[in-house]
């Protein structure tokens, strides 16, 4: 494969990935699995991911929105594929097109699909979504059942699922969440309507067993992380973040380093620069108690992190050009967790692994030995 070498970029390691499938898998028996792959892929690579998630008997892929979708199936992935988000007008014809399962909240909606269905004589696969305390997307549940009759009725209109979504579920016993579980399990039940009736997330799937039903939905689970600091066991992160040294030299004493001169040396220090920047999706947040492992070592981030490149302050310590540097994950015995940046930029685990952009190959771990780049 021709791939244009880069000096920043970000290795999945796709070995743990069915790892984790599989540890997942244990959990919800012989139900469903679908991957959230939204947002590239959380980061990871939404093609590299989609395709490793197919081969890894992955059932479903959840997307964000049309061109995700269109994007996987341009790239070969012919698993259902379900679109999260609320659909356009103006998409429809396009879901219809690639096989793409789309989301419905209201009867408008399901009445234009059906109309797009009918003008070109093909169905369109629907997942009824019920609204029971996100308050995002959803019908309310005293509707659900009319709008589910109706998309039933409809020649053309294919009602695979059903489905909603938990605000709350990162803690056990959250009262939030029992009562979300609560009023789906009795729309289930009033409506026996025979489809796939999904609601876990990876807190549902770790916390509400009852919630697993017929699919499960988790993501950050999958990728290895879990919402707050606890560690679940059974999987671990996929994504490490490398570059290499494009820089290196030596400053004197007191020397400021980068814009503003908000960073100062306090002896002779060796400075190695980094070629990755806030354009890059590493933010400018991160310069303040950010760090960096370099032949096995952590550093300081040094200044306020560029737009494509920042400095970090060796003291004494040793590095050449062309060395590797890990930005996140392991060398040696150090680690730089995700959760050192997410506490850093006060943030979240999903946003921090969404940050980084395009500009960063991704490339797939299937072995030691084997490695293959793609964007
Ligand atoms: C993102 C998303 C998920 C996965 O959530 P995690 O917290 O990453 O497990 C599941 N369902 C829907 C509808 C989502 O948008």
């Amino acid at each position: 494969m021709h791939v244009i070498p880069h000096p920043t970029w970000i290795e999945v390691d796709l070995a743990q990935f069915q790892r984790n499938v599989a540890a997942i898998r244990k959990r919800i028996g012989k139900r469903l699995f679908c991957l959230p792959v939204k947002a590239n892929g959380y980061g990871h690579g939404l093609v590299g991911i989609g395709r490793a998630a197919e081969a890894a008997g992955i059932d479903y892929l959840g997307v964000s929105c049309l061109q995700e979708g269109i994007e996987l199936r341009r790239a070969g992935v012919q698993i259902p594929i379900l679109i999260f988000g609320g659909i356009h007008e103006e998409q429809i014809p396009f879901c219809i097109e690639e096989a793409l399962d789309v989301t419905v909240s209201s009867r408008f909606k399901a009445e234009l699909i059906a109309k797009a269905c009918e003008a070109v004589g093909r169905f369109c696969r629907i997942h009824v979504k019920v609204d029971t305390g996100m308050r995002r997307v959803g019908v309310r549940v005293e509707s659900a059942e009319e709008l589910i009759r109706f998309i039933k009725e409809q020649r053309l209109l294919d009602l695979v699922g059903i489905y909603s979504h938990f605000a709350t579920a990162e803690e056990p016993e959250d009262p939030t969440a029992k009562a979300q579980l609560e009023q789906f399990l009795q729309l289930k039940e009033k409506v026996k309507m025979p489809c796939l009736w999904h609601m876990a997330n990876s807190g549902g799937v770790v916390f509400y067993p009852e919630s697993h039903l017929d699919m499960v939905r988790p993501g950050l689970l999958v990728y290895g992380y879990w919402p707050n600091e606890q560690r679940v066991e059974e999987v671990a992160p996929i994504l490490t973040l490398k570059a290499k040294v494009s820089y290196f030299k030596v400053v004197p004493k007191g020397a400021g380093i980068s814009y503003g001169h908000r960073y100062r040396t306090r002896e002779v220090s060796r400075v190695a620069t980094v070629p990755i920047g806030y354009g890059d999706g590493f933010r400018r947040a991160f310069s303040k108690g950010g760090s960096v492992l370099i032949r096995g070592k952590r550093y300081p981030i040094a200044g306020s992190i560029c737009m494509d490149q920042f400095m970090v302050d060796l003291g004494s310590g040793e590095a050449y050009v062309g060395d590797e540097v890990v930005l996140i994950g392991k060398q040696g015995k150090e680690e730089i967790s995700l959760w050192d940046l997410v506490r850093i930029s006060d943030s979240i685990p999903h946003e921090v692994l969404t940050l980084f952009n395009e500009r960063i190959p991704r490339r797939y771990i299937y072995s030691k030995s084997e490695s293959m780049i793609l964007t």
